[in-house]
């Protein structure tokens, strides 16, 4: 593929959902799914906050505004609560944007950010992706 083994895709990182309500969406994945919960972080710049829950390799991740102009805010005012994106696991954020726009995929952010739990992030345009709204993650 001409990509190399840093940049290109080796899981599932985690899957984000979008939650109107992050208590009880909390109680309801790890009471009744039971799954094992991480704790809760807060992303000021984005203006969210994240229920982050293990499962294997994979985390589920649930997204609540803290602001009414926060991005998740204005998803759940135009789709309502579900699935907002699935982000895919690389070695190296920076060299995976880089590559995906050299393929010709839209790009939401040139340059790698800081994520939850200390990870590098770039989303790539659900335009570009059938709908799908991509993010990297640099673990
Ligand atoms: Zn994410």
């Amino acid at each position: 593929m001409g990509q190399d083994q840093d940049s290109s895709f080796s899981s599932i990182d985690h899957i984000g959902i979008a939650v109107a309500d992050l208590d009880a969406a909390t109680r309801l994945w790890r009471d009744t799914l039971s799954l094992s919960f991480k704790g809760i972080e807060e992303a000021p710049e984005q203006k969210v906050k994240i229920a982050i829950f293990e499962l294997g390799e994979t985390r589920i991740e649930l997204l609540a505004p803290t602001a009414a102009d926060s991005p998740i805010a204005k998803f759940l005012a135009r789709q309502g609560e579900g699935l907002h994106h699935i982000a895919l696991r690389t070695g190296d954020c920076q060299a995976a944007l880089g590559e995906m726009e050299k393929r010709g995929i839209l790009l939401l952010d040139k340059t790698a950010r800081s994520g939850a739990e200390g990870t590098h992030i770039g989303f790539l345009h659900p335009k570009s992706l059938r709908g799908v709204l991509v993010e990297i993650t640099e673990r």
